[in-house]
């Protein structure tokens, strides 16, 4: 039968297709983050939607925070257990031969940070979510258990930051390098 998928998939933080998980005051677009969404429209893939991490440990009424205080066992724990639900449903996709190209993670989320995460500028006197925090080389609490659990599986798709509004601020050219090299990617 004739069937037209193409075969390739891209898994997405939640907030990419959804902003409304986003803490308050973090969101740029009105409901999903559109010029992602058209790269991925335009090259034919499928979208895998990661819920929440945070949303599904604290809910929807949570601050912004740096990694410092997710970076803790217990929770990591609950996010390996959420990556593992993911890893056993993308394996399934492997086993048909689909291809995960990628992961789009959020870069600067304490929890989905590809290459950048917040830090507190100060760990002892922490502070306020932007201003007393710094973006340093990291990845998130859960990618980081996510791409452990991918790795066990064999899959290793391209990682991907999708910068946020607080590294937009900071950089204004790096949103535009980040849709060129998934436009290159896909
Ligand atoms: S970055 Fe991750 S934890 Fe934060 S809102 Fe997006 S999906 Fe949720």
């Amino acid at each position: 039968m004739e069937d037209s998928r193409s075969g390739k998939i891209v898994v997405v933080s939640h907030c990419i297709l959804n902003v409304h998980s986003l803490e308050d005051g973090l969101a740029i677009y009105p409901g999903m983050e559109e010029d992602i969404v058209k790269i991925l429209v335009e090259k034919g893939v499928g979208i895998y939607q990661i819920p929440c991490p945070e949303t599904y440990i604290m809910g929807i009424f949570r601050q912004p925070l740096p990694k410092d205080p997710y970076d803790k066992p217990q929770i990591r724990e609950r996010f390996r257990s959420l990556a593992k639900e993911i890893v056993d449903q993308l394996r399934w996709y492997k086993k048909k031969g689909y291809s995960i190209v990628a992961v789009l993670g959020a870069e600067g989320s304490p929890t989905c940070g590809i290459n950048k995460v917040g830090r507190w500028k100060d760990p002892v006197k922490k502070g306020r979510f932007p201003d007393d925090v710094i973006f340093v080389e990291g990845m998130g609490v859960f990618m980081e258990e996510f791409k452990k659990l991918l790795e066990e599986e064999g899959i290793n798709p391209v990682w991907i930051g999708i910068p946020g509004k607080s590294l937009r601020s900071l950089d204004p050219f790096i949103f535009e390098e980040t849709l060129e090299k998934l436009r290159k990617l896909l």
